[in-house]
């Protein structure tokens, strides 16, 4: 009904009347609303981390993970990051978000650590966080409260945040990198990115979005872009992840590119702390490719 409410107003020309569409509305309504609740949801602490794996293509191990956020507000029910952290952004509270992201995964990191699991911690960034903060002591010093060696801390940015303020988002990423922190580049591909400026950046990973990844068939289009994409990661020596491997046929696809790392729902899902120990001692890195598989392996 929305739809044709705004195919007519169109149709009749721009002096006439502006049909309010409901769609639009609702869109409004919840940005409006997400925004209110989502000041107090810190100190309500209705923030939670979970933790998604990644693995090597190419043995199975894992290697690292992905800290997500997730926020169950009591009267919103669950919002996606999708949806929050723009509106965060805007209104500069992803800076106290961020603060905790950190602040959360870090601490993680650590316990984990203690229980003899070595893992990398990826955590992602948003453009305004490098805009107005010091990221890189915030980084810094987390690292030194927890007591992480800085190459198992991982920044993912997306290609976008590279444009804005672009000479302090450098100047950031290159003294983390002096540290030994890792950055990756995320959903590479959907972004503005320009070769000569991936050339340029300091960077270690490229992460391939998964909206490439997600149902590829071999010899498609959509394959050989991947393929582009790793070899010109390759050549410019960056580990290539692949995000949204979904299921059998994306991790046999992306294996046979030689796509370095991998992570998806077919591996595993995004879960809490304590969760992710117990699927860590479980997991067995060979029975990840099939049987047929591992034996050329
Ligand atoms: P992202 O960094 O690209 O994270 C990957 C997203 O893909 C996550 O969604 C993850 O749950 C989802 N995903 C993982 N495997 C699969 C799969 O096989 N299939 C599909 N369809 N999806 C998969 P999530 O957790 O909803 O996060 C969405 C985005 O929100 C993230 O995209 C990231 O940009 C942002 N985000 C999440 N946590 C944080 C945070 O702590 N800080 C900031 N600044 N942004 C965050
Ligand atoms: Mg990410
Ligand atoms: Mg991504
Ligand atoms: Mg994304």
């Amino acid at each position: 009904a929305a739809e044709v409410a705004l195919e007519h107003s169109k149709e009749r020309g721009r002096n006439n009347i502006c049909f309010f569409s409901p769609v639009l509305h609702e869109q409004t309504l919840s940005r409006y609303r997400i925004n209110s609740f989502l000041h107090q949801a810190l100190e309500r602490e209705e923030f939670t981390l979970v933790y998604q794996p990644q693995v090597c293509l190419r043995s199975g191990t894992l290697l690292g993970v992905e800290a997500l956020i997730r926020w169950d507000s009591p009267e919103l029910g669950r919002v996606a990051p999708d949806d929050f952290i723009p509106v965060a952004e805007d209104t500069g509270l992803i800076e106290s978000i961020g603060a905790w992201v950190l602040d959360q995964s870090a601490r993680d990191a650590a316990d984990w650590l203690a229980q003899g699991l070595v893992l990398k911690m990826s955590v992602n960034f948003s453009a305004r966080q490098f805009q107005r903060t010091e990221v890189a002591d915030q980084v810094l010093r987390a690292l030194q409260t927890y007591r992480l060696p800085a190459d198992q801390f991982v920044v993912e940015l997306t290609e976008t945040s590279f444009l804005h303020s672009a000479e302090r988002t450098e100047h950031e990423i290159c003294r983390l990198r002096n540290q030994g922190v890792r950055i990756a580049i995320d959903d590479f591909g959907t972004g503005y990115s320009s070769l000569s400026y991936i050339r340029q950046m300091s960077l270690d990973m490229l992460k391939i979005d998964r909206s490439f990844v997600s149902g590829v068939q071999a010899g498609s289009t959509d394959a050989r872009l991947v393929q582009a994409m790793i070899d010109m990661s390759h050549a410019m020596e960056l580990i290539v992840v692949a995000e949204g491997i979904e299921n059998e046929q994306d991790l046999r696809v992306l294996h046979e590119l030689g796509c370095d790392q991998a992570q998806g729902y077919h591996i595993a899902r995004p879960m809490r702390a304590e969760e992710l120990v117990k699927w860590a001692e479980h997991y067995q890195a060979n029975a990840l490719l099939s049987p047929d598989d591992s034996a050329q392996l």
